[in-house]
């Protein structure tokens, strides 16, 4: 085997990667996206109600997804946020989350004082739907889900539970953009979902969001949380009995901006184009990576109901069939590759880590009320996969093929030759 003779870069080899980084840059700016914020620029910088730029997205996005409602927020939190206060989810009530996502999927909930009921993970990092079911009890009102690193939930089952039970369920689709099971998109399962439309999302506007329902009433209470006045008068019926809040709505301002809608419109144009191109990689990678030892992926990459959105390319690192090699040393060893965008996820940890879930009471004191506290060990189907996490971009530009076959390269290199670093 060829590979047996390279020396690693970490132990004085030659690089796999002598390019400087950064290898991937997201979002990808253009002149198509210049031209579309200049537009904008000249046209308007706020937009009060729902018309121009944000009224064609909603249209598309909501078409997209075979929604009635789409609204743009001013980040995936703030649409997060809108959908608790939509599902109506009130002090003391119980939402079963998923431990392993990143926290913003969960954090908002703090603030309508119910209960985040956090459940471990399934084989693929997604929550567990056995999990959900253990967890109900007369107090559940709810269910919010993150197809995590863009691979779809068990939606199937958890659509199931929250049916026999009568929960409402919540999609976090902010890894998600596009991602399909059973060749239906993500986002158009649950009665609220939400994206993020920030920095490194698949659709981004730098800073953004966007929710979607088909039930008016919620739509209705997500536009007066954060969209007072105009955009409510505009779109609240007369005769509805919340309309007469229209012009304070709840208080909070979780506008868009438009030149902003203006970038993140022009990425949801060419969204089916990234995706196609990224699928095309992550197949590549799966085929050359799949027979190595010491690293696993996700049962996802080989199910053939599930289409990921290919957001990150996340395995799972096996110390425990590399003589437990430490991961810290097999990672330092790819990053001496000059594979600089390999990563381990830190924020993006299960959330009983975290001091917020730990000791809400300090900065949320309702829950000296209603009482929850989490503490590592809690979930150790999620901790184990968030400390064997390794992860890397799935490249939307065919001119990038170069790339994945030099981190493919790269990878096989450290695995093969992982006894020299023992
Ligand atoms: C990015 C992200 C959010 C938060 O979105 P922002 O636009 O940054 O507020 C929420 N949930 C998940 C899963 C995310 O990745």
């Amino acid at each position: 085997m060829k590979f047996n003779a390279e020396k690693l870069a970490i132990l004085g080899g030659p690089k796999t990667i002598k390019v400087k980084s950064p290898h991937f840059r997201w979002p990808p700016i253009d002149k198509e996206i210049e031209k579309a914020v200049i537009k904008q620029l000249y046209k308007s910088i706020s937009i009060y109600d729902r018309s121009g730029i944000f009224k064609e997205f909603e249209d598309n996005f909501a078409k997209y997804h075979q929604r009635k409602y789409a609204l743009l927020c001013s980040s995936g939190t703030a649409a997060i946020h809108s959908m608790f206060v939509a599902a109506g989810f009130k002090e003391g009530d119980e939402v079963i989350c998923p431990t392993y996502t990143f926290f913003a999927t969960v954090t908002p909930l703090l603030f309508t004082g119910a209960i985040p009921v956090l459940c471990d993970i399934d084989e693929n990092g997604n929550i567990n739907p056995q999990e959900i079911e253990k967890k109900i009890t007369p107090k559940t009102k709810g269910v919010i889900i993150t197809h995590m690193w863009g691979i779809p939930c068990e939606m199937d089952e958890i659509i199931k539970i929250c049916k026999k039970n009568n929960l409402i369920l919540l999609e976090d689709c902010s890894h998600a953009h596009g991602a399909k099971y059973k060749d239906k998109f993500v986002g158009s399962f649950g009665d609220l979902s939400a994206w993020s439309l920030q920095g490194p999302k698949i659709v981004s506007g730098g800073e953004g969001g966007i929710l979607t329902t088909n039930n008016k009433e919620f739509y209705y209470r997500a536009l007066l949380l954060g969209h007072y006045n105009k955009r409510c008068k505009q779109e609240i019926s007369q005769n509805n009995h919340l309309y007469k809040y229209a012009m304070t709505g709840m208080g909070l301002k979780y506008r868009s901006h438009p030149l902003a809608v203006a970038i993140a419109y022009k990425m949801f144009k060419n969204l089916e184009k990234y995706l196609k191109v990224k699928r095309f990689f992550a197949n590549k990678m799966i085929k050359a990576l799949k027979d190595e030892i010491g690293i696993l992926f996700p049962p996802a990459f080989f199910d053939s109901k599930i289409i990921p959105a290919w957001y990150e390319f996340v395995f799972q690192y096996r110390a425990e069939e590399i003589e437990n090699l430490p991961i810290e040393r097999f990672f330092e060893a790819l990053q001496a590759e000059g594979l600089s965008e390999v990563d381990r996820p830190s924020s993006t940890c299960p959330l009983n880590l975290l001091p917020l879930f730990q000791n809400p009471i300090e900065l949320f004191p309702i829950y000296q009320k209603h009482y929850f506290c989490y503490k590592p060990g809690d979930f150790p189907k999620a901790e184990k996969f968030y400390q064997n996490t390794i992860k890397l971009p799935v490249w939307a530009s065919k001119n990038d093929l170069k790339f994945i076959n030099l981190y493919i390269a790269g990878i096989k290199k450290v695995i093969r030759n992982y006894r020299t670093l023992l």
